[in-house]
């Protein structure tokens, strides 16, 4: 089966210091096994939700935020059976490169993509995406055989971003931010909408959400998102797994959930 866990669905400071949504990252079941941007407690969130860190490919980080690189090291060690083999990937953004130590990076293959690069893990390619206004950081497309699947990472809004999102089956943003709240440095709910209307994914899923956001409710956030926009949007929940051959019925029975 090809799908989507949510490690965690929390964003900003306050949401990850309270854990009041866990920071765990985005664990991918496609052509191969990958962990993008495992904040605290990515390893307990991943056994916790019955994964296999030993099993898994690769670990992506996209920017140096603590948020999404934090726990990279101890998820190598996973994969590497406790450094014992070196094999799979560190996937990640230039400047973060050096916050992993070079004792981890020396267990795996690293790759240090560019904006707009591809490469393959495994069978799997993958594009990394640009992101606007926002630590430079990286955003990523995978392209599965059972759907494209796209990341944005953290960024703010920008038009240029808009080809990058396009064509994705399932287009996953970091929203931090309700509706009506301004923010310059990541989306809110206002840009969202702006995306899903010029990107058009078959689905869009929202994470990664700040305090206000959950104040706020983002079920209803992403209800909102779908009455304006048409495009079939879900806020994801901690746990929440997404089967990409049958993601329809996934967002039914979450529906029902709420
Ligand atoms: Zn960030």
């Amino acid at each position: 089966m090809a799908s989507i866990t949510f490690l965690g669905t929390g964003g900003g400071r306050y949401v990850v210091l309270s854990q009041r949504r866990y920071s765990g990252g985005i664990w991918l079941e496609l052509e191969s096994r990958i962990l993008v941007d495992p904040g605290p407690g990515a390893l307990i969130r991943a056994l916790q939700y019955k994964k296999k860190p030993n099993k898994l490919d690769a670990v992506f980080v996209s920017h140096r935020h603590l948020d999404h690189y934090s726990d990279a090291e101890v998820l190598i060690e996973a994969l590497t059976e406790g450094t014992v083999k070196k094999r799979g990937f560190l996937v990640v953004e230039e400047n973060t490169l050096s916050y992993i130590s070079e004792y981890h990076r020396d267990l795996v293959e690293v790759i240090v993509p560019r904006a707009g690069q591809e490469f393959m893990i495994k069978d799997l390619r993958v594009q990394a995406l640009p992101s606007y206004n926002h630590a430079s950081s990286v955003g990523f497309k995978f392209f599965s055989e059972s759907g494209t699947v796209t990341y944005s990472s953290d960024t703010d809004y920008d038009d240029k971003l808009i080809r990058y999102y396009k064509n994705s089956m399932i287009l996953i943003l970091n929203c931090i931010f309700p509706s009506n709240r301004e923010i310059k440095t990541h989306l809110n709910v206002d840009k969202a909408v702006i995306i899903a209307q010029k990107a058009r994914p078959d689905y869009l899923v929202l994470t990664h959400f700040g305090m206000q956001m959950l104040n706020a409710n983002p079920v209803d956030e992403a209800k909102r998102v779908e009455r304006i926009t048409g495009v079939k949007t879900i806020a994801a929940e901690d746990g929440l797994t997404l089967d990409l051959d049958n993601p329809v019925k996934q967002m039914i029975k979450q529906s029902k959930l709420v």
